[in-house]
């Protein structure tokens, strides 16, 4: 394989991890992103982490294919587990995950004493994009960079964070929307949050129908209809 087998998502996740960096790809399918970054020459140590079987074999036949058994550890581990603090990490990649499952392997990393707070982290959350940011932002992470991509009729946000001394107070809108994403609101975001709101206005409509209490429910649904709302219409939309 080469760097331009890499789909969109993961290209897209490729370009924010640094020049020289020693990388920690967790869920690590294929083991795709270690190995086509190696052969890029953009990172110089790699480990592909992976708890199940079957893809663990996988990711270590693909880098045994590509000669790189030297420069990439296929580790079978849950999450953070597959690194070390002598690993020296300085990039986590978690990439194609729910945002939830990508949380709570970060927390695990932090209790076990996975993560030094040097790693730059470059996060793929599928969905729970808020749930992550919120975590990032308690765990005093500053979101360095985001990213918004459209591929094969879905569309993927990538979250880039740091650990800082003085972390921006980042508003709930903020979380659920991206601080920088909601600045930018370009086309793929207004997509995204057009879809969003109709789906959104679905599902209030069926709670307000509902014999149960929802009544929690339908103002939680009712502020983020009004969140996006004003948000596409900051958009002109
Ligand atoms: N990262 C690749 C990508 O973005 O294309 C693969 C994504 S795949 C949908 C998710 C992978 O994460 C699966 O191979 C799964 O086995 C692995 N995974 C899920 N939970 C994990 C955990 N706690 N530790 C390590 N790997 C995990």
């Amino acid at each position: 394989m080469n760097a331009k087998d890499l789909s969109l998502r993961l290209q897209k996740a490729a370009e924010y991890v640094p020049q020289g960096a020693r990388l920690a790809d967790i869920g690590s399918d294929h083991a795709y992103l270690p190995v086509a970054l190696m052969l890029q020459n953009k990172i110089s140590y790699g480990i592909a982490g992976e708890v199940v079987i079957g893809p663990y074999k996988s990711a270590q036949k693909q880098v045994a294919k590509n000669g790189l058994e030297n420069k990439i550890d296929v580790r079978l581990a849950d999450g953070l587990e597959a690194v070390e603090l002598a690993d020296e990490i300085s990039a986590i990649t978690i990439c194609g995950m729910g945002g939830v499952l990508i949380r709570d392997i970060l927390q695990r990393g932090k209790e076990k004493n996975r993560l030094s707070g040097k790693e730059r982290l470059i996060l793929q959350p599928n969905v729970g994009e808020r749930q992550l940011r919120q975590w990032l932002f308690v765990e005093n992470y500053t979101i360095v960079a985001e990213a918004i991509i459209a591929e094969n009729n879905k569309i993927y946000e990538l979250i880039v964070a740091e650990k800082a001394l003085t972390t921006p107070e980042y508003s709930a809108k903020e979380l659920f929307f991206g601080p920088q994403l909601m600045q930018e609101k370009n086309p793929i975001f207004i997509e995204k949050w057009q879809h969003k709101l109709a789906k959104s206005e679905r599902i209030l409509a069926s709670l307000h129908q509902s014999d149960q209490d929802v009544a929690e429910k339908i103002e939680a649904v009712t502020e983020e209809i009004a969140w996006i709302k004003e948000v596409l219409a900051d958009a002109g939309k």
